[in-house]
């Protein structure tokens, strides 16, 4: 038998599993000699008092051993070779779709312009230390997408969208923590999450899928049929390759701005999107966990503490973004001549410094200026953006722009910035010359407001690095909500977060799986 209990305990006995085990068989009302095991259904943080404590769910089993937890590993089926959809893009969306089609025997091959998880680690350390970004392969681009050198933060609020606990599991099956099952707020880490990312590619193909890397998708090969209706029969390659398939999804993320180029030029219905634009912010993070640990030092059992702000300015939200608790603020740009910062950090999270992406609602009325450009113009209103950011170093690398934020309220280019995490460096500068007036009057409002509402926030410590702009995609590529194919072309299937259906690792990976679905559903089914 076994019975569910709760249990409020400091984080040092939380952290001790003998004494875990103790407090359990106590709360189950059993012998502690009688406990086979004790399994955790749930745990997170309870810091409102001011002696942090660690509330956790688990099942006590007495006499009988937990129930093993199969995963969805033995779901996979040898992939049919005479029923192909590719997906171009390896991200989260990508590659949680090819799993998926694989539980229905159907072979996907995956196309990425970049290159695999491990010699991703390279570009990466060309942007950082000598600025030189690759088309192709950046923080962005490359095996796992834009979700493998991130923070692998792993909530979402897509909780009607699909199986989470599909997502996690399959992440647990391929080496991640148990942890993430249970934890409030699960996290990978940037380096544990590029050898869960491998797995999955080795699945894939164990199965009998293909995953292509360099594998730049440049066009779309389109059919006419009857009545004019139009359908996508595959893609080319820069190289020249044609590759056919009975589906394909796009499933290439918000920075892909040649595809978007791409679906206008093949008349495929794209729309602009609003999204969000602003800076990162950074302080200390000991500063952080005194503030939300009541002003004492944190318990080492304790994880590095976070913050969740939003207000109103003017009509339009405020929010801090991404939040990387012991994290890292990193170059993000996906081509020469821009600069884009996001956050990422470590499964430890042990870097001494606390940022978040601090953004504002960007709206039509803020791209009005690029109108010409039709459903791009939100896509080069954040161009013009990064490229602003970018011109502002006036050295070509990617030293980022920076302000200190008591200077960026007062109206004066700080004297001098505090380290940061941020590694290429940076150049101060009146943050108002770059961040565009409708977005600026905002920030300028909201961090005042932060600074009320979390006392400390604003300090002279406190720096703003920009520009935090690729908060999601400025384009929707609109489909049937029940087909989830392209309004106008057969047989395409936009998906995750370029397509503008998802925001997030997690939320990415479900519309991988319900896009995957809808093919199996409307291209295999009738088979
Ligand atoms: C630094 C950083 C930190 C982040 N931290 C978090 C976090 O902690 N938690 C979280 O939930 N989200 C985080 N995100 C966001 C998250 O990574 C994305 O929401 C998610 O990866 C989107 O998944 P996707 O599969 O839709 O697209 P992407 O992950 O962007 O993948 C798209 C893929 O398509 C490929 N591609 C693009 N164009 C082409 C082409 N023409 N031909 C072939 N391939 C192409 C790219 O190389 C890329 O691999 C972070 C993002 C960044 C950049």
């Amino acid at each position: 038998m076994h019975k569910r209990i709760e249990l409020l305990l400091s984080p040092s006995q939380a952290a001790d599993h003998a004494i875990v085990r103790m407090h359990a068989a106590r709360e189950a009302g059993v012998l502690l000699d009688a406990v086979t095991s004790v399994r955790f259904i749930r745990r997170s943080i309870d810091a409102r008092t001011r002696m942090p404590g660690v509330r956790i769910q688990a099942d006590v089993f007495v006499g009988e051993e937990a129930p093993l937890e199969t995963g969805y590993l033995s779901a996979m089926r040898r992939a049919d070779a005479k029923k192909r959809v590719i997906i171009v893009g390896a991200g989260p969306a990508g590659y949680f779709a090819a799993l998926e089609l694989l539980e229905h025997g159907i072979t996907p091959i995956v196309l990425d312009r970049g290159k695999d998880v491990r010699a991703r680690r390279r570009d990466l350390r060309a942007i950082q230390q000598d600025g030189v970004v690759d088309p192709h392969s950046n923080y962005c681009f490359g095996e796992g997408g834009a979700g493998t050198y991130s923070d692998g933060k792993l909530y979402t609020r897509s909780h009607k969208r699909g199986s989470i606990e599909k997502v996690l599991q399959l992440l647990v099956d391929h080496g991640a923590t148990r942890d993430i099952l249970i934890d409030t707020h699960p996290h990978i880490g940037s380096n544990k999450l590029w050898l869960v990312v491998q797995k999955i590619r080795e699945t894939i193909l164990e199965w009998g899928g293909e995953v292509h890397f360099g594998a730049f998708v440049t066009d779309m090969i389109m059919k006419e049929g009857a009545g004019g209706a139009r359908s996508v029969r595959g893609v080319l390659l820069e190289d020249g390759q044609e590759m056919l398939a009975d589906a394909v999804i796009l499933a290439t993320g918000h920075s892909a701005r040649d595809v978007f180029s791409l679906c206008v030029r093949n008349g495929i219905t794209i729309e602009a999107k609003p999204f969000a634009l602003g800076v990162r912010i950074e302080h200390s993070q000991e500063l952080i966990d005194s503030i939300q640990y009541h002003h004492a030092p944190r318990d080492p059992n304790l994880p590095a503490s976070s913050y969740k702000l939003v207000c109103q300015a003017e009509g339009r939200g405020v929010f801090s973004f991404c939040m990387c608790p012991g994290g890292l603020i990193v170059p993000s740009a996906t081509s020469p001549g821009e600069i884009v910062v996001n956050g990422m950090s470590m499964s430890r999270r042990d870097s001494p410094f606390a940022n978040s992406g601090t953004v504002v609602a960007v709206e039509p009325d803020d791209w009005k200026a690029f109108a010409s450009s039709g459903s791009l113009a939100a896509m080069e209103y954040q161009a013009s953006v990064e490229r602003a950011a970018f011109a502002s170093n006036g050295d070509g690398s990617q030293r980022a722009p920076a302000q200190r934020l008591v200077d960026y309220l007062g109206g004066h280019v700080s004297s001098s910035i505090p380290q940061t995490s941020y590694i290429p460096g940076h150049v101060s500068i009146d943050m108002r010359s770059i961040i565009p007036p409708n977005i600026d009057s905002r920030l300028r409002y909201a961090i005042r407001e932060f600074g009320r509402s979390m006392r400390g926030y604003l300090t002279n410590d406190a720096v703003m690095v920009g520009v935090e702009s690729r908060t999601s995609s400025p384009v929707r590529i609109p489909r049937n909500a029940i087909t989830r194919e392209h309004v106008s072309v057969g047989r395409l299937f936009p998906c995750g977060e370029g397509a503008g259906y998802a925001g997030g690792i997690v939320s990415a990976a479900l519309d991988g799986q319900n896009v995957a679905q809808a093919i199996v559903a409307k291209i295999f089914s009738a088979a």
